[in-house]
């Protein structure tokens, strides 16, 4: 079997769908914050939202799909100008030996960001494309059901005013969820004051949910240390899961000092990739718990090693966003203790449709895979017409 054509479709959508347009609309701290220009809102600075869509072809017809964020058009470019290259003519099938050349011939410019989304994307296809030529899903290739339902945590808890907040809150927990997350809104910019807000709002969800749902709260990399290790403190009699992303990526130092303080775990890892970035966070002990995102950790060839090193560290892993690959890997691999899902707000007026993968929306926090060959997505997805 032969990889006869490689082809790529930049779509300007967010991966978030319409949530990327509420979030822009929402006072979060970010970790560029401290610039007041651009406190808010997040498209100040964010890159336009878009995916790249990757469809690889065999000269049989088969066609396998992966998909991951393509920001300023970088992925998509690296797989239209180098990586294809390498693919034609190559046998699909042959997952490990096609990861490891990606891998080496993106080293010029590659190692983390946009070159190992590209990867990512690419091993995700060739992972339905071996599916699809079995006659098998995907977890089942990667050595069969763990479990029979993946547990899943509500990600979309954003403060727009108390009312709305503990409604939300409220509501996760009537539909099932044993989890949630919120979105913190102050950083170092905000001085003590905001310290308090932040801690104001954690101790209303833990009062609004009660002892039996897990909280936890996102600071999407806009503290410091200093800042970081009082946030910490403050919030430890609210019995949090994890506090998520408070320094940047390349701070493991801090990462490292913070964890060993904190009274709250960390988490972090949603911006690292491959084997060699989790083995620095792992070896430092920068964190509680590892994070990663199958569309940037290097696929699903990277993200069973990230899962293997995690567990044997005594490490728990939550992975970062939302969509099929990560339910298959969640499925053969119970290293995997939730995946993160984004639930409509009650307050919002969008239907609760399903995932633009064509994921179902779980029940009662828990999602149960089907049996259709590889990863048995439909893409939905506006000006995308798939290969047939
Ligand atoms: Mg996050």
């Amino acid at each position: 079997m032969k990889i006869a054509r490689v082809k790529v479709s930049h779509i300007n959508m967010s991966f978030w769908g319409e949530f990327a347009a509420r979030q822009d609309e929402l006072h979060l701290v970010t970790l560029m914050a401290t610039y007041p220009q651009y406190r808010h809102p997040l498209s100040s600075w964010f890159p336009a939202e878009a995916m790249c869509v990757v469809e690889i072809e065999t000269e049989d017809g088969l066609v396998g799909t992966g998909w991951c964020e393509d920001y300023s058009h970088a992925t998509s470019v690296i797989i239209d100008e180098h990586l294809s290259r390498l693919l034609i003519g190559a046998d699909p099938l042959d997952r490990n030996r096609l990861w490891d050349q990606m891998y080496r011939s993106t080293m010029p410019y590659g190692r983390k960001g946009p070159a190992l989304y590209a990867i990512s994307a690419i091993d995700i296809a060739l992972w339905d494309l071996a599916g699809k030529h079995f006659g098998q899903p995907v977890y089942q290739l990667l050595g069969g059901r763990a479990r029979d339902e993946v547990p899943i945590y509500a990600s979309h808890l954003h403060f727009t005013n108390e009312d709305e907040f503990t409604r939300e809150a409220a509501e996760y927990v009537n539909r099932g969820f044993k989890a949630m997350k919120m979105r913190f809104l102050h950083g170092p910019a905000d001085g003590r004051q905001g310290m308090n807000r932040n801690t104001e709002l954690v101790q209303l969800l833990r009062e609004t949910v009660g002892d039996n749902v897990d909280i936890m709260a996102d600071a999407y990399m806009g503290w410091d240390l200093e800042y970081a290790r009082t946030m910490c403190r403050m919030l430890a009699p609210f019995n949090m899961k994890w506090i998520e992303e408070p320094l940047l990526p390349d701070q493991i130092r801090d990462y490292a000092t913070l964890r060993r303080d904190s009274p709250v775990p960390i988490a972090a890892g949603e911006h690292e990739t491959t084997r060699y970035g989790f083995s620095q966070l792992i070896e430092a002990e920068a964190v509680d718990i590892i994070q990663f995102d199958i569309g940037r950790v290097g696929g699903f060839s990277e993200a069973k090693r990230v899962c293997t090193l995690a567990q044997a560290a005594g490490l728990p892993v939550y992975t970062h966003a939302y969509g099929t690959p990560t339910l298959h890997l969640a499925t053969s691999d119970t290293a995997i203790g939730m995946v993160e899902y984004f639930p409509v707000p009650v307050w919002d007026r969008i239907d609760e449709a399903p995932h633009f993968d064509g994921t179902a929306i779980p029940v009662d926090g828990k999602l149960m895979l089907g049996d259709e060959p590889g990863l048995g997505a439909t893409l939905d997805l506006p000006g995308f017409t798939a290969i047939t």
